[in-house]
């Protein structure tokens, strides 16, 4: 078996691997992201969210930094839908362009190495130190060791094999997973004017901090409540009236993204049969969705499902024990920590397991909660970190830290991180903070 060496690994080239990667490698550090996807940028894009949600606090903005930088390379590029920049909560971007503009950026950086189509295998250790994983490329395994481990798995796959602690809820309260897909041929003209001339009565989905989003800059509807009140649906389509589906316009005419709810009650982490099943009725569902809006909703009478997104949206599955787990009561204080690497302001809650709603807890407009350095630091471990989905937080904090905004802002600061402890050699948990905070200002991070 083959042998390379590294200063940082990303487990993970997703969401928050990704900018961690960039990261790491402009601070000087030789970085490998192994992705087992086709291309970089995970839930971003091989998973076809298309609305970004989290940017600001609803008077300003509270996230800059990297995430900031590639949301104005995607806007040089005409791929973002904005309204007011310095005020957005969200914006929406072109996936597929956003595929193109990620695996430039890290093609560009001299010190990253990116092994694309890449499957980890199995994690390498001595005593409690991760020294390197086992990767799967071709048939070939390989081992890649590196000084420091980043964890962006999502699921935390890499921490858990590793032997670290984890919090995982039972099947039964696990939210929804969702299979993203895109209409295309959809008259937004129609559409506007339907919901404009019929809105929501009796659709209780909406959750109240949404109406909020004074700012939101396309179309945004909570659906199918009200468009299947008075329908005949075959049986096997009578799920669909409570079933949640998202309807976000994206920078393209004609074009809008469902993301309804899908398998239920789901691990991720099960493998094998069961993630084929979960797969097959996400799908299943998408599928009727995109029917049901074609039959019930002005508009969409000569729309068609253009792309089913390439990978499982998860919500929810391990969050891995760090040095300090985020607080409901923190969300609600909007907490100042003292080792602050960035900020959340969307509504705290999660979806509810049945696929029905979201509990949102929100805050006040002008109000954040920032994000501690600490839960991205797995507990008894010395040179593994977290960041994105599978931090440390209660469930409750769960929509507020998991947006894609606040994933990209851990990233950033869990490859500066990594850099410094290789630099500095010493330990992750005892990087220095402030040295790493002011690397983050520097960058235009708002902690
Ligand atoms: C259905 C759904 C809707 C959402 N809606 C929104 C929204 O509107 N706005 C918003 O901002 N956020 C939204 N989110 C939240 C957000 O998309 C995710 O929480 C976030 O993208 C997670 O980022 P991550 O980096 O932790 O994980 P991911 O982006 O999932 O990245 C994990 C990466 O690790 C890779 N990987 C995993 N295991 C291995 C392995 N063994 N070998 C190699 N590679 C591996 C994966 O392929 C993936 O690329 C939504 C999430 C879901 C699921």
């Amino acid at each position: 078996m083959g042998e390379r060496h590294f200063d940082v690994i990303v487990a993970g080239g997703g969401t928050a691997g990704v900018i961690a990667g960039l990261a790491a490698a402009r601070e000087g550090a030789q970085t490998l992201i192994i992705e087992k996807n086709r291309c970089l940028g995970g839930q971003f894009t091989s998973g076809m969210q298309g609305a970004w949600v989290g940017f600001s606090d609803k008077l300003k903005r509270c996230v800059g930094g990297m995430t900031w930088e590639l949301r104005n390379i995607l806007n040089e590029h005409h791929g973002i839908v904005d309204k007011d920049p310095d005020k957005d909560v969200c914006y929406l971007y072109d996936t597929e362009l956003a595929k193109v503009v990620l695996d430039e950026l890290a093609k560009n950086e001299p010190n990253l190495t990116v092994y694309l189509n890449t499957q980890i295998a199995d994690v390498l250790k001595e005593g409690e130190r991760v020294t390197g994983l086992t990767v799967l490329s071709e048939m070939r395994l390989v081992n890649v060791y590196g000084k420091v481990v980043i964890d962006c798995t999502g699921d935390a796959a890499v921490s858990a094999k590793a032997g670290a602690e984890f919090a995982i809820r039972e099947e039964r309260e696990i939210q929804p997973m969702t299979l993203i897909g895109k209409m295309a041929g959809v008259d937004m003209d129609k559409v506007s004017q339907y919901y404009k001339e019929n809105p929501p009565v009796e659709d209780t989905m909406m959750p109240p901090a949404w109406h909020d989003f004074k700012s939101f800059p396309g179309m945004m509807h909570f659906g199918l409540k009200d468009e299947l009140k008075d329908a005949k649906l075959p049986e096997d389509k009578e799920y669909l009236r409570q079933w949640l589906g998202i309807f976000t316009s994206t920078p393209n005419p004609g074009e809008m993204t469902i993301n309804c709810s899908g398998a239920l009650e789901a691990d991720s982490t099960k493998g094998f049969e069961t993630r084929t099943e979960q797969e097959n009725f996400s799908q299943k569902c998408l599928y009727d969705v995109a029917w049901a809006m074609k039959k019930y909703i002005p508009g969409f009478e000569n729309s068609y499902l253009t792309a089913i997104a390439s990978m499982l949206g998860v919500r929810e599955s391990r969050r891995v024990i760090c040095d300090y787990e985020v607080k409901f009561d923190d969300f609600l204080n909007a907490a100042e920590f003292p080792d602050s690497i960035g900020r959340g302001a969307m509504p705290a809650g999660f979806h509810t397991p049945e696929g029905e709603t979201m509990c949102v807890y929100d805050l006040e407009p002008g109000r954040s909660m920032t994000i501690p350095y600490r839960c991205m630091v797995v507990k008894g471990k010395e040179n593994l970190l977290v960041a994105g989905r599978c931090a440390s937080y209660e469930i409750e904090v769960a929509n507020c830290i998991r947006c894609m905004p606040q994933c990209m802002v851990m990233g950033e600061a869990a490859g500066i991180a990594a850099a410094l402890a290789v630099k500095e050699q010493v330990t992750v948990r005892n990087v220095d903070v402030k040295a790493l905070q002011e690397k983050l200002l520097e960058h235009g991070g708002i902690l």
